[in-house]
């Protein structure tokens, strides 16, 4: 996802939901290995009614279940309508038997609907939910900058139970199939492969997409708009189609034709693609794009956005990273948003040459000093609890990508790349942590990257380095002083440092708070440049001690 500053301090529907949690589940090492302990669900088969007459959307929601502990309340994620009309009312409740349905008790409160069933571990239940109402959230519904109706999924991070009962968490993935029934002029995008549209009575039709690739909730989608289709062709056996408003048919096929380019790369170096197209739309997206599976939403102006192949290069990148491969929770955001970063950054490498690398790395590099001057937090940010949108920073954006940088670096480019594809082909279609990360990077380069992950990730700040150097002329040598101080409490960091002394390239390990360096040299230097490669995250002063 790429965000726009401004809507960066919005908040998000949670809190509530956190509050029942706790009160269903009040071990709280229930509650921090598993978002919901008690189901993992395996299918969710969602019939939506929408119209151009009011904003009320009507469901019937299918969903089959595995249960993982013994329940007489089996607990899942809808929003209930509130006290200005907006959110879901239920009207009834059914499993579906062999023999038939069978009508079940529900509660219905707040976020939380729970259906009465009992239940034990092991076995596997199909309930249908039927449903209807105002979206509070989740599913934008309004005109676009045309002033044409539109329906809009936008479900990040955990707002899709504002229009879909669900398990709302990254961790638990779900194949899906829309039945989308809709006025006949809406084009109707989602996840997953297109199956049938079919006309109805009363100028309406159904539209059915099936996504067999199991995905988490916060990038399950729908698009209904007056759009515009193309297919400008396939990048390596993968269907590229592109969704724009009619308006700007011309303009946005145009512009949406970068994946044609963007994703040979990915492909080559991380795996196959893992949808069943790349889908990418013209949305009204509170994000400037959201990495919706198979159906990347962008931001309604992004047609004539200048950067829109960045933008493009990441969303797509986050099809591996954050969609097949999610983190396993909210904490593990960098393992999404800084591999899209990062990724983005050596696709525009390979276009653009290794200085386009390092002009990035540095205009990022610098983002993350500003960001820790307002908030001083590791990546692995443990104390956002509920306001997932604070998560959406340069910690987990451009500090992520660094991290990933200084990997690549240090291992080198085959190694690097060939963890980052075991990685991919691991934990495709699962989730991952960063211990999981870790362990794949470790096995792949043969080395212990403990130090190096606990300081990148696990503590706050960056190195502050100076370089203080004097050349002794009778003793034709040089005496480099390198001092490295670290937020106040922290121990020193350990990294490689690359230096050049006019030009000429050297390196040394640097484990502690001051290191000294003696170099023999013939003349007086006159020029000493840390870190010229761009491949350290840490800010450098160098100065000549004159006698
Ligand atoms: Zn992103």
């Amino acid at each position: 996802m790429i965000i726009f500053n401004k809507i960066s301090s919005m908040t998000p529907t949670a809190a509530g939901r956190i509050v029942w949690l706790i009160f269903l589940f009040p071990c709280t090492a229930a509650f921090s290995q598993s978002y919901n302990p008690v189901v993992d669900v395996l299918h969710y088969n969602y019939s939506l009614d929408i119209n151009d007459h009011d904003d009320n959307i009507t469901g019937k929601a299918e969903i089959t279940l595995l249960i993982k502990e013994k329940t007489n309340a089996i607990p899942l994620d809808l929003t209930q309508k509130n006290g200005e009309g907006k959110g879901m009312t239920v009207t009834a409740v059914e499993e579906v038997l062999p023999e038939g349905e069978q009508s079940l008790a529900f509660i219905h409160e707040k976020e939380r609907l729970l259906l009465r069933s009992n239940v034990n571990p092991g076995e596997q239940h199909t309930y249908r939910i039927f449903y209807h109402g105002i979206p509070a959230d989740g599913l934008i519904i309004s005109n676009n900058k045309f002033g044409k109706r539109g329906f809009f999924g936008d479900n990040w991070p955990n707002r899709a139970h504002n229009w879909l009962p669900c398990v709302d968490d990254p961790s638990d993935k779900a194949t899906v199939d829309y039945f989308i029934t809709s006025p006949d002029h809406y084009i109707v995008v989602a996840n997953g492969a297109l199956q049938e549209e079919k006309l109805l009575d009363n100028h309406r039709k159904q539209t059915h997409w099936k996504e067999s690739i199991p995905l988490s909730p916060k990038i399950m989608v729908i698009g209904a708009a007056d759009f515009a289709v193309d297919h400008p062709g396939d990048a390596l056996g993968v269907p590229v189609y592109n969704y724009v408003y009619t308006e700007n048919k011309d303009l946005g096929f145009k512009s949406y034709a970068w994946p044609l380019q963007i994703l040979p790369f990915y492909i080559s170096h991380i795996g196959p693609y893992p949808f069943e197209k790349c889908g990418n739309v013209q949305s009204k997206t509170r994000f400037g794009g959201l990495e919706n599976a198979g159906a990347i939403f962008y931001f309604e102006n992004s047609v004539t956005a200048p950067d829109i192949e960045s933008l493009m290069a990441h969303e797509i990148a986050h099809q591996w990273f954050g969609d097949a491969v999610t983190e396993t929770t909210w904490e593990h955001l960098w393992l999404s948003e800084g591999f899209a970063t990062y990724m983005t950054n050596c696709y525009l490498e390979s276009r653009y040459g290794p200085d386009s690398l390092e002009k990035q790395m540095r205009k990022e590099r610098n983002k993350v000093f500003e960001f820790e001057k307002k908030r001083m937090t590791p990546i692995l940010d443990t104390t956002v609890k509920t306001d997932y949108m604070q998560l959406l920073n340069p910690n987990n954006y451009e500090k992520g990508g660094w991290v990933l940088h200084m990997l690549r670096r240090r291992l080198g480019d085959s190694l690097f790349w060939k963890g980052i594809a075991t990685y991919y082909s691991t934990y495709r279609n699962k989730n991952a942590s960063t211990t999981d990360f870790k362990k794949i990077m470790e096995e792949a380069s043969g080395q212990d990257l403990t130090t190096f992950f606990h300081e990148w990730l696990e503590v706050p700040g960056h190195p502050h380095i100076t370089i203080s150097w004097h050349y002794d002329i009778p003793g034709k040598r040089m005496d480099l002083s390198i001092r490295q101080t670290v937020p106040a409490g922290q121990q020193p960091f350990s990294f490689p440092l690359e230096y050049t002394v006019d030009g000429a390239p050297y390196h040394i390990d640097i484990h502690d708070a001051n290191t000294k360096v003696r170099l023999t040299l013939r003349k007086k230097p006159v020029r000493v440049e840390p870190d010229p490669h761009v491949s350290l995250l840490a800010d450098f002063k160098t100065t000549e001690i004159k006698p």
